[in-house]
């Protein structure tokens, strides 16, 4: 399997360039928020798959609805007069969970980057069909992640995910992130960094002119960046100012969309209704790749009163609104709610996020400690805190695989340590990742 894994199996993210001497680590099974490996070593999966197994590795309910729709319909399309019972059902479903968001309506997609995609298509075509063609424009945040199609990549507020593909979407603009730690105003209060941060997205708007904009995406939690959260006032001065601009908001909640930050949505924890919400990820627990643009009730209404009967057309996916997706997504939902992890995402959440900070105490290498929202939590290594410059090279790596021996999988993004286990995780389970970070830090 590792020979083959570096033949047969392209990707250097996957494999890189030294994957013969450092073979990749093969998941072969998984129950609850454990994943066992082809050497049959069992770990805590503190990564929660990929911040998506939210419900854990063994959810019966999900496996028997998806078995159940295999046998009846395993297939057909919502796009040509047609639809299918299932995802009417998960509409219904999807309308109630997120009618506190503000929306109403679900447009499905096979995963996150066709989510955003999907809502950067949309905000332009809604001001097209309102007679303002001229707002084109997509403003983001700095640090933002929105996923790999040329939108999403175009949208992102990492060059690293931008330079390889140039040119991408002309007219995308990013404004600094609320992140403490750094940023260009060299402000570590929240609240005044929220603020400033606000400002700068008024004075882009201003330059750029309100009437060229289409839409602002943001993480209500930055996620893939580093988990930056921002102050309590930041996500509903950027609605407000949206607002006064005829700017539509995008929350991409790929992440934090079904309890990830203690609450059932991003756009919810911070009190923010937004236009579009994008989801993905946890939608089906990783069962089935699957998303849902969720759409507030004014937009819906803008395209279905297009009189030219244009709206929409040329957007949409094979596999929108496939069945057995569906089938995995109800059933989901409903553990979700059953199972009320928001609570317990809180709950360990703050546990994990208390014994992140007690490390930072022990361990100087830990320049930042960033969390108090749900299960989203970054250790950001230094190599020195007076300077915070970032850690050598092999430092995070060495943490993880240290971690990993010690019984947790955790993940390397640049100079962090990013924790974003399943939700059903018990408190046994934040001791063990937490004494694994531990070896993992004594070990550099
Ligand atoms: N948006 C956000 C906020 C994400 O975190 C991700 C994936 N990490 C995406 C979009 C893209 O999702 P996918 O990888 O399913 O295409």
């Amino acid at each position: 399997l590792k020979a083959n894994n570096a033949r047969h199996l392209w990707h250097p993210m996957a494999h890189p360039a030294d994957s013969q001497k450092n073979p990749p680590t093969i998941i072969t099974g998984g129950k609850g928020v454990r994943i066992t490996d082809v050497d049959g070593h069992e770990v805590v999966d503190g990564v929660g798959g990929l911040w998506n197994v939210n419900l854990g590795y063994s959810c019966e309910p999900i496996k028997a609805a998806i078995s159940a729709q295999l046998d009846r319909l395993p297939y057909y399309s919502i796009f040509r007069g047609t639809s299918n019972d299932c995802v009417i059902e998960l509409s219904e479903d999807l309308k109630d969970f997120f009618a506190p968001d503000g929306l109403t309506r679900a447009f499905y997609t096979s995963g996150g980057s066709d989510s955003v995609e999907t809502a950067l298509r949309l905000s332009r075509q809604y001001h097209k069909i309102r007679g303002e063609a001229g707002r084109t424009k997509f403003l983001s945040l700095k640090k933002g992640y929105h996923g790999t199609h040329f939108g999403g990549a175009s949208v992102n507020g990492n060059a690293n995910f931008r330079t390889a593909y140039e040119p991408l979407l002309a007219g995308c603009h990013h404004i600094p992130a609320p992140y403490t730690y750094r940023n260009p105003f060299n402000e570590s209060d929240p609240a005044k960094l929220a603020q400033l941060c606000l400002q700068a997205l008024e004075d882009e708007i201003a330059f750029q002119g309100a009437g060229t904009i289409a839409a602002f995406i943001m993480e209500p939690v930055l996620g893939a960046g580093g988990v930056i959260p921002p102050h309590a006032s930041f996500m509903p001065g950027v609605a407000e100012i949206c607002r006064k601009n005829g700017i539509l908001l995008i929350a991409d909640e790929v992440i934090t969309a079904f309890g990830r930050t203690g609450a059932w949505s991003g756009s919810r924890l911070w009190g923010v209704q937004p236009d579009f919400m994008c989801t993905a990820k946890a939608i089906t627990n990783g069962y089935f790749p699957f998303g849902a643009v969720m759409i507030a009730e004014h937009v819906a209404e803008t395209f279905e009163k297009d009189e030219t009967g244009r709206a929409a057309i040329g957007h949409g996916y094979t596999y929108s609104g496939h069945p057995v997706g569906a089938a995995a997504a109800i059933a989901c939902l409903a553990e979700t709610k059953r199972l009320n992890v928001a609570e317990n995402a809180a709950a360990r959440g703050a546990e994990l996020f208390t014994g992140a900070q007690a490390l930072m105490d022990r361990y100087d290498v830990i320049g930042d400690v960033r969390g108090g929202h749900g299960l989203m939590i970054a250790i950001e290594l230094v190599s020195d805190r007076a300077t915070k410059a970032a850690p050598d090279k092999p430092v995070p790596a060495k943490v993880q695989a240290t971690a990993y021996e010690a019984g947790a999988m955790v993940r390397v993004s640049g100079p962090n340590i990013i924790l974003s286990p399943g939700l059903v995780l018990t408190s046994d389970d934040v001791q063990v990742i937490l004494s694994a970070l531990d070896a993992g830090l004594r070990a550099v």
